[in-house]
């Protein structure tokens, strides 16, 4: 029952000067338990407003880069991503260009995931 509705209720039936010490009591117990019931809210809105805290700092950035040619590109920069790492951890690692006679495996270099990629 709501306590406030049943205030209301008496006021209006019986007048303030007629309610009785037993609703006083039973509006008080109420009171006191709807208190515990904020306190324990505050609690987990604490709770959780730390762990989405913490969640939106573990984050990593987003760096949207497209798929293109094998690689990843970031639009005006003509380097290359890596694919591999972007989409498991959404981090940006830059590839690195072979040089002969290192290129044997692939055009780049992951210096993270140490995959070689070609382009195209
Ligand atoms: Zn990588």
């Amino acid at each position: 029952m709501n306590p406030l509705k049943l205030l209301e209720d008496l006021v209006v039936e019986h007048g303030s000067a007629k309610i009785q010490k037993t609703h006083i009591d039973f509006l008080k117990d109420q009171i006191t338990v709807l208190q515990c019931c904020v306190s324990q809210l505050e609690s987990t809105n604490s709770t959780l407003r730390e762990r989405l805290r913490k969640s939106e700092a573990d984050k990593p950035p987003s760096h949207d880069l497209n798929f293109k040619e094998g690689l990843c590109w970031r639009e005006g920069d003509d380097s290359p991503f890596c694919p591999g790492c972007y989409d498991g951890t959404r981090k940006a690692v830059r590839l690195t260009k072979q040089q002969p006679p290192w290129d044997e495996f692939g055009d780049f270099l992951c210096p993270i995931c140490k995959q070689h990629f070609n382009k195209g």
